[in-house]
């Protein structure tokens, strides 16, 4: 191999992607990033195509505290709303629950099914500690159940509820979630989100960085001289060392090739994790037309796609909500046109407030798992893996490292997750560790 073009490709600019290259690069590696789209920020994705800023991919921080986004925030002058109720919990910003006829629940039938969940919950966390594996989370659900002596509709609306959960938080049916797919959903602290979007952080991250954006990486080749990526276009870069941080999607999918294949515990886990699905369909009205929760849940069989809205003009004051939709329902919609996907979600919105809910003005709506650069929107515990698997994707298989959401056990399918993953790249390579707080200190990069 001739001279390497660089100390290090890292394949994908997304955050994990961003936060390696710039520790490597602040830490005196020369640094190629090759990104496939012809933007940064991969899951992260802040757009304006209906007036206002709108994250169609990741929005929140889930739980500030101890959380390198949430002093990096700070760092970059990126404003925060605190939106407690992201990682689907019911205590945190109010919540309007309608019950399967579309009526509002009363007040008392509202605090009846939050202290349900909450019982639930306090027994949930000793049944899947003693899960027998395989366990899925959906068995582990019916375990309490069955101890709590409850059914009817009142174990109806439990078993709809942790599905819901189960398709939003992992984009996966609750009868594939490993029982243990939720361990880490415990948020210490507020949740936030952000008026101008989760893309400040990627152009942050990126500031000074050589990045070839529309640059598709084919295959990555490793020999004892260093590393050769291949594109697409039929170009080839080289290295001494490569990061990639594609989605597990992608990799699944085996839109890159590694030769000599990855190490087996690496491919192992690739092919037991699972890729969840979870899609997000924003509607611009001309008033706020809904009352003053933050979010609107609907229970029973009308809510099995539309359970879900949020109030957008909390975050940035215009008549916005965002149905997040996950699962089934997400692949099902995927598959329907806007005009159509728009309709269904008005029925459900008329269904709740009347007949007068008006037509929106405009709608937004991601196809995550079409998207050929993310073939899905986040990574879960399948129940045919182990509780090891997301970290052993990211060992290093000599030259190669995987690094991104999938790759973080502590936290997969979160941007504070794919940063870690994207330092402790970069840390092995640089051989010593990248704490976050280096990515924001003042640099001379691309001067
Ligand atoms: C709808 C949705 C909502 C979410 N909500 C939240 C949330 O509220 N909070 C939270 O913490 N997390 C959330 N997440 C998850 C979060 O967005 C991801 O975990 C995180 O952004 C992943 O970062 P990453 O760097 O690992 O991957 P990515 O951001 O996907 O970066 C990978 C990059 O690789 C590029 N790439 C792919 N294939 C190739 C190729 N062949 N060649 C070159 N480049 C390629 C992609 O274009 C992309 O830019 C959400 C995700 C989605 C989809």
């Amino acid at each position: 191999m001739a001279e390497l073009d660089a100390d290090v490709i890292v394949v994908g600019a997304g955050v994990s992607g961003l936060a390696a290259a710039r520790a490597l690069a602040l830490g005196g590696a020369s640094v190629v990033v090759l990104e496939a789209r012809d933007r940064i920020g991969g899951r992260t994705w802040t757009d304006s195509a209906i007036g206002v800023p709108v994250d169609l991919g990741a929005s929140w921080i889930h739980g500030i505290d101890g959380n390198p986004l949430w002093s990096l925030a700070a760092a970059f002058g990126i404003d925060t709303v605190e939106f407690t109720v992201g990682s689907f919990q019911f205590d945190g910003r109010p919540i309007a629950w309608h019950g399967p006829s579309g009526a509002r629940l009363s007040p008392d039938a509202a605090a009846s099914f939050v202290a349900d969940l909450h019982t639930v919950d306090a027994a949930l966390a000793h049944v899947v500690a003693s899960a027998p594996p395989p366990s899925t989370y959906a068995a582990a659900i019916d375990t309490v159940l069955r101890s709590l002596g409850w059914a009817g509709d009142r174990a109806a609306r439990i078993r709809e509820y942790a599905a819901h959960r189960s398709e939003d938080l992992c984009g996966a049916p609750v009868t594939v979630l490993d029982a243990h797919g939720l361990d880490e959903e415990h948020v210490p602290g507020d949740e936030v989100v952000f008026p101008g979007g989760y893309g400040q952080y990627a152009a942050a991250l990126a500031d000074g960085l050589d990045i070839r954006l529309s640059s598709v990486v084919r295959s990555v080749t490793q020999s004892e001289a260093g590393v050769e990526v291949g594109l697409a276009d039929g170009s080839t870069h080289t290295a001494g060392n490569v990061v990639v941080t594609v989605p597990l999607g992608v990799l699944q999918a085996g839109d890159v090739t590694f030769t000599p294949p990855l190490d087996a515990p690496v491919a192992g886990a690739m092919g037991r994790l699972g890729m969840g699905v979870y899609d997000k369909v924003f509607l611009r009205f001309p008033d706020r037309f809904w009352g003053d929760d933050w979010v609107i849940r609907q229970q029973g069989s009308a809510g099995v796609d539309w359970h879900s809205w949020y109030d957008m003009s909390r975050v940035t004051g215009e008549p916005v909500l965002a149905a997040l939709v996950g699962g089934a329902g997400a692949r099902r919609l995927e598959t329907l046109p806007d005009a159509m996907v728009v309709d269904e979600g008005l029925a459900a919105l008329r269904r709740m407030f009347g007949p007068t809910v008006p037509a929106p003005e405009g709608c937004r709506i991601t196809r995550w798992a079409a998207d050929p650069f993310a073939r899905g929107s986040y990574s879960y515990l399948h129940v045919r893996a182990s509780t090891h698997d997301h970290d052993l994707l990211g060992t290093p298989s000599g030259r190669v490292q995987l690094a991104g959401e999938a790759t973080w056990g502590d936290d997969p399918a979160t941007v504070h997750g794919a940063l870690l993953s994207g330092l402790r790249a970069a840390s092995r390579l640089l051989g010593h560790e990248v704490q976050p707080d280096v990515l924001s200190a003042p640099s001379t990069l691309g001067a």
